[in-house]
């Protein structure tokens, strides 16, 4: 595949300390390709060819970078820039408008959005104004009750307005407002009209527009009639579970100077993720490992004392003790990346399968197991955290009353610890034969 290919090219350049334009010309054709292939506007692409080769050709190395590392970074900063960060979702009180075409999934997306900010604490309630299609009431009533969150539709009220005002009244004890709207097979004036009025009256904090993932170039016009009527903050790109990559949605958000809120992978609630810019640049390239691009990218960028920030990196988990902390991370970067399984698909020789030579539940931290934890970690002391083989049961007994959890939630915290520690363990010990035997099994 593409990605592999890319990999491939970027691989020949080990050990070169001067890159030549004709290796620049090869990366950039690979990547390229599979934008294109992605739906990635060709205007955007080109642009983005242009700052890679501009910029791998022209910047020095800085001192201790290969030549490899040095184009990876760019090939990365330049990626990042071209996806554009995640559009900030604060976890307060708002209220959220989303703006599409028939069919894009708003409706869906409404109901996941919900059911995502409820397993962040938040009560969200779902305003259904769709007046249009026959059975929307109903849709969305049935998905806010699988989501189970708080929802308001009138299927006997034909006035989007009055619905989304009465709406806002009757769902006032929700934090989060998600105003679904309908949407025609085309745009058309009423359409727009509609939505503007529905706009000013719940003066929402953020309007999003919700994109299929297959919609390439079409986005444009869309995204732009919407701007202009409501104003764009963020894009929800759907339908991601499809073979479609979704990179038609980055003309409408160059087009809106937005960026990429949330992605829909399927039916049902659960089914939706916070944009991340690495694991879409990854699904673009049709790269199962950016990671591993990076992580190169990060090393460099440690030697060189480059890096910004102290993000978490899958790969210290193949380092050293594993503490409460590293748990506690490992469990948010789950709930930011998706299953460990996933993540552990990302470490260069991890992924093909070892996970299922696990033990079943050594890697199950469920979202509610997973607030269980938080709050109880909230209670352990720095020294617990660090050192959680020497709580003991008196400690125990604390913990359980200041976190106001069961003693027996306490200890399943700790087993959960010792064996996730264990299977790091287990694949620290593994020398490189062994991992390379393992993995040709
Ligand atoms: P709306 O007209 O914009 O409200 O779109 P809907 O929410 O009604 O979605 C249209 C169709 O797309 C429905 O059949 C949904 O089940 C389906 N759908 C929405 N989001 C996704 C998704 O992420 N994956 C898949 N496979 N189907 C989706
Ligand atoms: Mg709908």
């Amino acid at each position: 595949d593409l990605g592999s290919s890319l990999r491939g090219t970027l691989d020949k350049l080990r050990g070169k300390s001067r890159i030549s334009e004709e290796d620049v010309d090869e990366i950039v054709k690979e990547i390229q390709r599979s934008l294109l292939q992605a739906d990635v506007d060709v205007s955007l692409v080109m642009e983005l060819s242009d700052s890679i080769e501009e910029r791998a050709l022209e910047e020095e190395p800085p001192g201790g970078t290969s030549a490899r590392d040095h184009v990876l970074r760019i090939v990365y900063e330049e990626l990042v820039d071209l996806v554009g960060e995640s559009t900030e979702i604060p976890l307060e009180n708002q209220t959220i408008l989303l703006a599409g075409l028939q069919g894009s999934g708003k409706t869906t997306t409404a109901a996941k959005m919900a059911w995502w900010f409820s397993k962040k604490g938040l009560r969200p309630a779902v305003i259904q104004t769709d007046t249009f299609r026959p059975g929307a009431y109903d849709q969305a009533k049935q998905m806010t009750e699988r989501a189970e969150v708080a929802f308001y539709g009138d299927p006997d009220e034909d006035d989007p307005v009055k619905i989304a005002r009465d709406g806002l009244e009757a769902t006032e004890d929700a934090d989060v407002h998600i105003v679904d709207t309908a949407g025609r097979h085309a745009l058309e004036d009423d359409l727009i009209n509609e939505i503007e009025d529905i706009e000013s009256a719940v003066e929402p904090d953020r309007s999003l527009l919700v994109l299929d993932a297959a919609i390439g170039q079409g986005a444009k016009d869309q995204a732009r009639e919407f701007d202009d009527s409501i104003g764009i903050d963020g894009v929800a790109i759907t339908k991601l579970d499809g073979t479609a990559k979704g990179g038609g949605a980055l003309t409408a958000v160059d087009e809106t100077g937005s960026t990429i809120a949330f992605l829909g992978s399927g039916e049902t609630v659960q089914d939706i993720e916070r944009f991340e810019p690495d694991s879409f640049i990854s699904r673009l390239l049709g790269m199962g490992d950016l990671k591993q691009l990076t992580e190169r990218v990060e090393r460099a960028m440690e030697e060189t004392g480059l890096e910004e920030d102290e993000d978490w990196d899958p790969e210290d988990l193949m380092k050293g003790e594993f503490t409460l902390k590293d748990m506690r991370k490992q469990m948010e970067a789950m709930d930011n990346m998706g299953p460990l399984d996933q993540v552990m698909d990302m470490i260069p020789g991890m992924g093909g399968g070892l996970m299922d030579q696990l033990p079943d539940d050594a890697m199950d931290v469920t979202q509610e197991r997973m607030r269980n934890f938080e709050v109880i970690m909230d209670s352990m002391t720095e020294e617990e955290l660090e050192n959680p083989r020497s709580i003991g049961a008196s400690q125990v007994r604390r913990i359980a009353k200041g976190s106001g959890k069961s003693e027996d939630t306490i200890r399943e915290l700790l087993d959960q610890h010792k064996m996730m520690s264990q299977t790091m363990k287990q694949f620290q010990g593994m020398g490189d034969g062994d991992m390379q035997r393992m993995m040709k099994q």
